[in-house]
């Protein structure tokens, strides 16, 4: 490959989009200022915040605790790591030690929490009845996870929480409300939006990061990459866009940056900043939702009908 455009270094990346070829030290000092730059621009996290990142311990996840400490040398914010632990045996251990390593080494608090604690039932009891399920493992576990990052922010005390969804998550999921109809929802994506009746803000710090990227700074960091991956895996339609995105990267290189930003302008014409679609609390557990009963409780009584407890 050829020598870096900005050391003359030994190239390991081009960087197709722009045209630039980077060696690995400039690569991840790129990747460290496209962060900084995102946080800035949306003004993510304010001097003397409580930050909390939630690190599932995967590559994408430590990646963002390294990259936030890194910008974080000068103790402009508290860094908490936050970490669920669904309860998925055989899986989740591996990943949470991995998780344990990297605050330790950083010397980063780390609050975690489990479904078992916090609902009653570990992911593996809750997915335990496998005929004529309509729902998909990730929908019952996802709608989990938000509130349970949520209770762990609140256990943390933390202002704002970081998650480590990148470019082609955020393109992802703003084609999938489309394709499902889910105009709403795309209106949530708006980074700027701040709902007032969440107790903590969410941010997406390598929300401009493209995913190959962030793999490549993980790998370049010695970040340890999972052996397995999740049992209960069920990508569908999600999976298919990630497909369909990375072989139109291919042919146009650019285009997810393009996507990206075409989504931020609908994505600002649909937040509920200008539709006033705020959230109303839920009126089993009080916390926001759309209306009426939130996505957990609802979740909750689907997962109560065939779980039995105390078994
Ligand atoms: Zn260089
Ligand atoms: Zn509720």
């Amino acid at each position: 490959m050829a020598v870096c455009s900005k050391c003359g270094g030994n190239g390991v990346y081009e960087r197709r989009y722009s045209g630039e070829v980077l060696c690995a030290n400039c690569f991840k000092a790129s990747i460290v200022e496209k962060t900084r730059r995102t946080i800035s621009r949306y003004g993510m996290v304010k001097f003397g915040e409580r930050l909390g990142v939630a690190v599932s311990g995967g590559k994408d996840s430590l990646s963002l605790l390294k990259v936030l400490d890194g910008l974080n040398q000068d103790s402009r914010f508290q860094l908490v790591a936050l970490t669920v632990d669904e309860g998925v045996r055989g899986y989740r251990e591996e990943s949470i030690a991995h998780a344990s390593d990297l605050t330790r080494q950083l010397n980063i608090e780390h609050v975690v929490v489990s479904y078992e604690g916090l609902f009653g039932f570990s992911l593996d009891k809750a997915l335990d009845w496998k005929d004529e399920r309509e729902i998909s493992s990730c929908s019952i576990c996802g709608v989990f996870r938000r509130r349970a990052i949520d209770e762990a922010a609140l256990k943390a005390k933390v202002n704002v929480v970081a998650t480590a969804h990148n470019l082609d998550d955020y393109a992802q999921t703003f084609l999938m409300n489309l394709l499902h109809g889910d105009v709403e929802r795309i209106g949530w994506l708006d980074p700027a939006y701040v709902d007032e009746s969440f107790p903590v803000r969410r941010v997406k710090p390598f929300m401009e990061i493209y995913e190959e990227e962030v793999a490549l700074y993980a790998y370049l960091s010695g970040i340890p990459f999972q052996s397995v991956s999740c049992p209960y895996m069920h990508e569908g339609l999600r999976g298919e866009v990630r497909d369909y995105l990375n072989e139109m990267e291919v042919k146009h290189p650019g285009m997810k940056n393009v996507l990206l930003k075409s989504s931020l302008s609908v994505v600002s014409r649909l937040s509920p900043a200008e539709t006033g679609h705020h959230s109303v609390p839920c009126i089993t557990c009080g916390k926001p939702s759309s209306g009426g009963t939130c996505n957990v409780c609802k979740m909750k009584e689907v997962v109560r009908q065939h779980v039995k407890y105390g078994e």
